[in-house]
This record gives structure tokens, sequence and C-alpha cells, in this order.
């Protein structure tokens, strides 16, 4: 499967004209490099996504949130639809980022809504899911993660979408390794990407609605480290906070990933 290398802009740029200059270069080393085995998206602030979707890319564009009440419209004070962002453009959406988990209290039950509000809308949805430092020391990694994936089995169980390999996209988050510098090892990531693949894989309906999920990998990816993650089977790309804010270590990043997937 092709590689996904994805940045998630969070609460940057300050300003409309740097998220343009910041699209803009990193099309620019896109338009100079063949990235035969990596597709790149970026995930800006939602208040840029129209005026970033009227340049010319190839760049697929996300968003970081979604209503969880409602699809379309309605009275949800600060709320954005799944609707309203694909009208804007946009294509994908983060959910279950630790982020939101941790400062705004998503529990599955959210989450699950906005998976559901997305798909109905023609969005693609990157999951995300990761284990705290506690629990990584502990050694709950795997208990936490297949009790955070139970939102993929209700989706599936209840699910009448037809396919989801081209719109689901797990992102596994060690939530210690979120813009710490700390990354876990590649044998540690390889084998909880293998992990997860399996778990989604045992849930009914699995095979048919996805075939082999694609798990991507985020926490402290940057230039130095992307090489040695791309090797690893399992890992089917990354998503990418701090080092997606320069078009350089973004496109190092994807660069990385593309010539490892071409190779194997
Ligand atoms: C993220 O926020 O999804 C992320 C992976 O951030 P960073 O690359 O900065 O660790």
């Amino acid at each position: 499967m092709q590689a996904w290398v994805i940045g998630n802009w969070k609460q940057n740029p300050a300003t409309l004209q740097a998220a343009k200059t910041l699209l803009a270069d990193i099309n620019t080393e896109l338009k100079s490099a063949d990235l035969a085995a990596c597709r790149l998206m970026v995930v800006p602030s939602l208040v840029h996504v129209s005026s970033l979707q009227q340049q010319e890319t190839a760049i697929a564009i996300g968003v970081q949130d979604i209503s969880a009440h409602s699809a379309e419209t309605g009275a949800f004070t600060g709320d954005c639809s799944a609707a309203q962002v694909r009208d804007a453009g946009a294509t994908w959406v983060l959910v279950g980022h630790s982020e939101r988990r941790q400062y705004y209290g998503e529990d599955e039950a959210t989450l699950y809504q906005k998976i559901k509000n997305a798909l109905s809308q023609q969005l693609g949805v990157i999951f995300c899911v990761g284990e705290t430092k506690e629990q990584y020391d502990s050694e709950q990694t795997f208990s936490v993660l297949a009790s955070q994936l139970t939102v993929i089995e209700q989706l599936l169980a209840e699910s009448n979408e037809e396919s989801l390999a081209e719109r689901l996209i797990i992102a596994y988050e060690p939530v210690w390794a979120i813009g710490t510098g700390k990354v876990p090892t590649v044998e540690e990531v390889a084998s909880t990407h293998t992990h997860i693949k399996a778990v989604i894989q045992g849930y009914a309906g699995a095979e048919a609605a996805l075939g082999e999920p694609c798990v991507l990998y985020g926490g402290s990816v940057n230039a130095a480290n992307a090489a040695q993650f791309a090797q690893a089977d399992s890992v089917n790309g990354a998503l990418v906070g701090g080092a997606a804010l320069q078009a350089d270590s973004f496109f190092a990043i994807a660069a990385a990933f593309s010539t490892a997937k071409s190779n194997s």
C-alpha cells in the first residue's frame, strides 16, 4: 500500500499568509521530486481551509475536528459540521487526537459519533490512538489500544459502508512521544502496529470493509528519524506535528517513506 505522510499543523501558523506560504513551499518541493510511494496531506486550522484548498496542489487537506452533534446544520454554537468542512474543500478529518481527548474530554461515544458524521459526508477519517507514559511504563499499551479501538469494532458492526479501505487511517501516537522528542524504538512501534492490525482484522466485517488497515506512527517524527520508522513493514506512514511546520523537514519525512516503501 502507498504510504501517507500527514502534517497536523494544530493551532499554527498565526496568519493565513504564513499558511499559504507553507503549503506553497511543500508543493514546490513536491514538484521537484517523485514521491511515487507516498501521499501527502496537511491538516491546517479550520479557518484557513477554504483559502488553502484553492491553491493548485496534489496535497490532500484535512481538518482537525468536526461536530459530533450534527453532520449538517443545527444550533451547536462553535461547532463546524462534516458537511461544512466538506463544502470548504477538506476531504479528511482527525478524530481522537490525544490533545482532543485530554483538553476537551472527548470520550469513545463522542469519537464514534464524529466518525459516523464524517463518513456520512464522504470525509475520510484519521483515527488516533495511543497510551500515556504511565500506561506505557506499566505495560498496558496493548490493553489501552484494544479499548480505544472498540470504536472501530462498533463502526464495523453497525456500518453499512461498502468500503472503508480508502477512508479510514489509524494513527498510533504514544501520548508521551507527542511533541517531546522522545520516541519508542522502531521494534516497539513495529510490534504495536502489528498488534493494532491484528486487533482490527479480528473484528467482524473487517476483512471485507478494510482489508489490511493503514496504520501510521506519530510522535516526534522528524527528518532524522523518519527513515528508520519507514523501514518497518507494518508502519504505513507518519502523522507529524512539529516537523510538519517546515516544508523541508516535512518533505524529507515524506521522501524517506516514499523511498522505503518503493523498495519494499
Ligand atoms: C501530533 O501532534 O500528532 C504529533 C505527532 O506531534 P509531534 O510530531 O510534534 O510529536
